[in-house]
């Protein structure tokens, strides 16, 4: 007599928490995206000027985020392990050298972890990192490596076997120098489609970061970052990361 209505309220009960199970499962989380950290030559939105990033870097330690890489980004979207308290990811494309020299010292003072996308057929000229560099900052622990491509191609524009290649060369040789896998790519100028996609879950990456705007929710193929200019004030900053 009393199973049915039993039933009933352990079904709404269920139906009540499982949404909330299910996004924390895929938590909202912030991946920010950098270029250059260095003051505009040309006053582009691209630079970030030292004095900038150094205050938004303050600004992260004082409000308790917690920067992670993107192998723990995914393996708390997997439920694997729990978040800590305000995660967040630091990346910076196309691994220039001012990474090196103005952007990894003040990641240090904060022992922060960080995400530099290198595109492997530019390392060593200027004004890109050299090999050097990289393996120095990868005995740090503190920064990890990951892929952006070998040539800096638009990966939509190329035939089939082209983008296989850029995917698996820049995958591969990365890998061998740093000694541990790389796991994800973010697409050159942010162009990806299904096809892309597809080739670079087959080239055994677990993700790939677009520059489409927001934050991440979950592992996929399309994820997307927060885009962080040279214009940015601190307030403006803080707006785009809560
Ligand atoms: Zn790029």
């Amino acid at each position: 007599m009393y199973k049915i209505p039993l039933l009933s309220f352990l079904l709404i009960i269920f139906a009540l928490v499982l949404p909330s199970i299910v996004s924390a499962k895929t938590p909202s989380i912030p991946i920010l995206m950098y270029h250059y950290i260095q003051s505009s030559p040309a006053h582009s939105s691209l630079f970030v000027s030292p004095q900038n990033f150094a205050s938004q870097m303050a600004y992260l330690a004082d409000n308790g985020f917690t920067p992670i890489s993107l192998d723990t980004l995914y393996a708390i979207n997997q439920n694997l392990v729990f978040p800590p308290q305000k995660p967040i990811v630091i990346t910076f494309d196309d691994g220039y050298i001012d990474f090196y020299t103005n952007a990894f010292p003040i990641l240090r003072r904060y022992n922060f972890n960080s995400t530099v996308f290198v595109i492997t057929g530019f390392v060593g000229r200027p004004p890109y990192l050299s090999w050097n560099n990289i393996e120095e900052l990868n005995r740090t622990g503190l920064v990890s490596f990951q892929s952006h491509s070998v040539n800096h191609k638009s990966l939509t524009s190329l035939v089939f076997a082209k983008i296989t290649q850029e995917l698996t060369e820049s995958k591969s040789v990365l890998g061998l120098k740093l000694g541990h896998p790389v796991n994800f790519i973010a697409y050159p100028f942010g162009q990806s489609d299904p096809r892309v996609a597809s080739i670079a879950s087959r080239a055994g990456y677990s993700g790939g970061l677009t520059t489409i705007y927001g934050k991440s929710h979950g592992n996929s193929f399309s994820i997307p970052r927060i885009r962080i200019s040279g214009f940015d004030s601190l307030a403006a900053f803080a707006a785009k990361i809560n």
